[in-house]
């Protein structure tokens, strides 16, 4: 369980407030997600949870520990990230997924870091691809290598930005597939931002409405109206359902 209260961060002594009391909760398992217009502090909250940078004020505590006191090691086999494109040069599959269990190992792999690379292949169905170079692999499937090298830190949480933001349509189900089977398969939890509102509604157990640096609404996905879109974004959409699921569609009613 993640639980983030009253979380403050600024760039810099004179920059603006860019978090400005921050709370968040998600349960292990759940798929959370973050949606804002751009620079409401989205990536900034990220990176405050994987200690890229320092909050200034309030806490982050993962089961109840405060991750704020944790090294790097100690968080990393909590929390993982996984960024929009890998690329470290030319490294095989296999090397790429090898370097998540970097907290475990520190200098050389031992046999159980390979096995659980092994292992991690096959669940996510790459075994074949292990000597094949990253470079040489579709956006889609880079992404999907991304997300084996966070599971081969076997985290708690993986934390995405906007994991579909530079692929194609077929390629971004593979990912929403691919989160959602992490999430409810092992229990693991999910944090990310995405921009597209129909993909957030479809994955999501948990929406966080982001502005100016504070969460203006969240919970499941009743919360979600057109009213609070409106707020959030400054834009107008309209919002039906069907079976009893909602969908957004662009240009409501202007008032
Ligand atoms: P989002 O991910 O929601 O687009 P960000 O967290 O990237 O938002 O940005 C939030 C605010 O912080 C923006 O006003 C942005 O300009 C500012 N910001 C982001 N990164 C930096 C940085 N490295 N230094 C100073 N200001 C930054």
């Amino acid at each position: 369980m993640l639980e983030i209260s009253d979380l403050r961060f600024r760039y810099s002594r004179h920059s603006p407030t860019v978090l400005d009391g921050v709370n968040l909760r998600l349960g292990d398992g759940e798929i959370g997600i973050l949606l804002g217009k751009n620079g409401s502090g989205k990536t900034t909250l990220f990176k405050n949870i994987l200690g890229i940078e320092t909050p200034s004020g309030g806490s982050i505590r993962f089961d109840g520990e405060n991750l704020l006191r944790m090294n790097r090691r100690e968080r990393a086999r909590r929390i993982a990230y996984v960024p929009q494109d890998i690329r470290f040069g030319d490294l095989s599959v296999y090397d790429t997924v090898l370097m998540g269990r970097v907290s475990y190992f520190g200098f050389k792999a031992g046999r159980e870091d390979q096995e659980a690379v092994e292992r991690i292949l096959q669940e996510i169905r790459l075994e074949e691809y292990a000597s094949r170079s990253v470079e040489a692999l579709s956006g889609g499937e880079r992404q999907k290598i991304a997300i084996a090298r966070a599971l081969a830190q076997e985290p708690r949480l993986l934390v995405f930005d906007e994991p579909t933001g530079n692929l194609d349509i077929a390629n971004e189900q593979l990912i929403i597939e691919e989160a959602r089977r992490v999430a409810k398969e092992k229990g693991i939890g999910i944090l990310t931002s995405l921009h597209d509102l129909n993909q957030a509604l479809d994955l999501g157990d948990r929406f966080f409405f982001m502005k100016n640096g504070r969460i203006l609404s969240s919970g499941g996905s009743e919360i979600v109206t057109e009213e609070l879109i409106c707020e959030t974004f400054d834009a107008h959409v309209r919002i039906v359902e069907i079976e009893g699921k909602k969908y957004i569609i662009n240009g409501g009613n202007q008032k």
